[in-house]
């Protein structure tokens, strides 16, 4: 499978966290911790990765206040982890504080966007809102001091130097800088606010932000800088005489494991379907995406019940897999309780089945879904792909889903497979465009045809709309599908123009999503 990586440790300033890691790193730690609980699958995580990586460079200096980490729950080994922090949606963000003695699953730190100014500015507001129990030891007051804090600092003298920030009550610059001094030793920085106008003005400050020096030897004055801003604060408080970095202890990155696994390249033919690349992402929906709900009733209970009957009715893969879902759905059918918890499931898959012979893969293969990097396609792909053969089944077997209460809907598989995006997908900006794209036209599908051809469509608008975004494999580029090669005759030209034959593309879509399609080349 080949652990997907977007953050390497000792090459990005992103502290990697992992299954064993996690617990020791945030619990009573002495700092605080962001976290970004990722999917290598997740295309909005792979996008997102050089904004948390510039995040992570920019706030190094306050790593003995607060850090920022990541942690791949796409990697197997982090399954039962992230399951543990109750991470249903990638990516998702959690705030720890600093010296939590119980274990805790973090604060959801959401801001109004993910910009990297937006993200440093709310970690100060978590910084600032702790209580002194959870306080960092390492991180100076971020509040105001006062006119005659100031006068009394400039009246003793002290045997280092200490700047004062003026500036507004919304600035941040004040507490950034003074987080980029806390490594620094023989300085201290502190800010005040811009209220005391008659004040200001008997210190020269005419504009904010701006910062005053008291040196060691009790002169003191305005410092004169190119732009006020927080860069230039920083740097030329760092660089004063006398000002040096602290040889802080920080304690071993938890993680030093290196990144050995080698990726085996799969061969494969692009006109084919693989089956293990359809049992790969089964074993990823059922025991990974689904197992991040810990109970489930309601709506979210019926919609696995409804894609659980669809999928046992129509996936064409191999006897015992379908004995399976056939399993599945005839125990989640019968069941006398309006909750249950995913437990229940994982162990009627894991074990129950098993003694019986049936045994879906518990590692994942990807053939046709290989990507050029570990963190490209895989999972997504193999969902588009298990959609597909979907509607397709329902369309060339009319009576598959008869007795199920499913039967005689045009759009039920469509509508099933809706549900079971916007309840379980982890990725979810995928699922609200997904969503968006349904509530515009899914009711406009009145036959099983239509829904084989709609999804189709729909494929092709989600592939242009991200042709060109970081999650797009080079070796597997964002183009109209089928391509010429595969189907020609899908092809025509219309005034000069490439546009599709309909009524080919169904037949092909029937050919090339159908059973006869699978081959179990590299499948066990
Ligand atoms: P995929 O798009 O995953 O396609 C898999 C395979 O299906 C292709 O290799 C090809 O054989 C076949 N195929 C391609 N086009 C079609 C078509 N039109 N009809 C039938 N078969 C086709 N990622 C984001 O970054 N943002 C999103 O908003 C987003 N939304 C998504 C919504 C859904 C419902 C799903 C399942 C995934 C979404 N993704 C999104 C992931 C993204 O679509 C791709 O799955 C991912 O980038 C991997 O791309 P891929 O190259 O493997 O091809």
């Amino acid at each position: 499978a080949g652990a997907a990586r977007l953050y390497r440790e000792g090459v990005d300033a992103v502290w990697v966290l992992d299954s064993g890691s996690v617990r020791r790193a945030t619990a009573n730690s002495s700092a605080a911790w962001l976290v970004q609980f990722y999917s290598s699958w997740c295309g909005h995580c792979i996008g997102y990765a050089p904004t948390w990586r510039a995040l992570a460079a920019d706030v190094r200096d306050w790593a003995a206040v607060v850090r920022v980490a990541a942690l791949d729950c796409a990697d197997e080994k982090n399954h039962e982890v992230c399951r543990a922090y109750d991470i249903h949606f990638y990516p998702t963000f959690r705030y720890f504080k600093a010296f939590t003695k119980d274990f805790t699953t973090g604060d959801n730190f959401k801001g109004p966007d993910r910009e990297l100014q937006t993200v440093r500015h709310t970690m100060i507001d978590f910084l600032q809102n702790h209580t002194t129990e959870h306080r960092p030891p390492a991180c100076p007051s971020l509040d105001p001091i006062q006119p005659s804090d100031i006068l009394s600092l400039i009246n003793n003298r002290n045997d280092h130097y200490m700047a004062v920030l003026f500036e507004s009550n919304s600035s941040y610059v004040g507490r950034e800088v003074i987080l980029d001094l806390t490594q620094f030793e023989n300085i201290v920085v502190k800010r005040a606010l811009n209220t005391d106008t008659a004040f200001l003005e008997k210190l020269g400050v005419s504009s904010i932000p701006s910062c005053y020096l008291i040196y060691p030897n009790g002169s003191h004055g305005l410092i004169n800088i190119g732009k006020p801003l927080r860069s230039f604060f920083s740097s030329y408080l760092k660089l004063l005489p006398e000002v040096r970095k602290k040889s802080l202890s920080l304690p071993e990155k938890p993680n030093k494991e290196e990144n050995s696994e080698a990726i085996i390249w799969r061969e494969f033919d692009r006109s084919k379907l693989y089956i293990s690349d359809l049992e790969s992402g089964l074993h990823y929906l059922l025991r990974v995406e689904l197992a991040t709900h810990k109970s489930l009733s309601g709506t979210k209970l019926k919609t696995l019940k409804d894609f659980v009957t669809v999928i046992a009715k129509l996936f064409p893969g191999r006897p015992p897999i379908r004995k399976l879902l056939e399993m599945l759905q005839e125990w989640l059918a019968n069941l006398p309780l309006d909750r249950i918890p995913y437990n229940a499931i994982l162990d009627l898959v894991n074990n129950k089945m098993r003694i019986s012979g049936i045994f879906l893969t518990n590692h994942i293969k990807w053939v046709g879904c290989q990507g050029s990097q570990p963190e490209l396609r895989g999972y997504t792909c193999s969902l588009w792909k298990l959609f597909h053969t979907l509607t397709v089944e329902a369309s060339t077997h009319p009576k598959a889903l008869d007795g199920t209460g499913l039967e005689g809907d045009p759009q039920a598989v469509l509508q099933t497979i809706r549900r079971y995006i916007h309840t379980f997908f982890g990725c979810k900006e995928c699922g609200e465009h997904f969503e968006e794209m349904a509530k515009e036209s899914m009711d406009s599908v009145k036959t099983p045809d239509q829904a084989v051809l709609w999804l189709w469509k729909k494929h092709n608008l989600v592939n242009h709309r991200l042709a060109g975004h970081l999650s797009e494999d080079p070796r597997f580029p964002k183009v109209p599908w089928p391509t010429p090669d595969l189907c020609p005759s899908c092809h025509e030209e219309i005034k000069g123009l490439d546009s599709w034959n309909e009524g080919q593309v169904l037949l092909f879509l029937k050919r090339h999503y159908s059973g006869d399609n699978l081959v179990d080349t590299y499948a066990v």
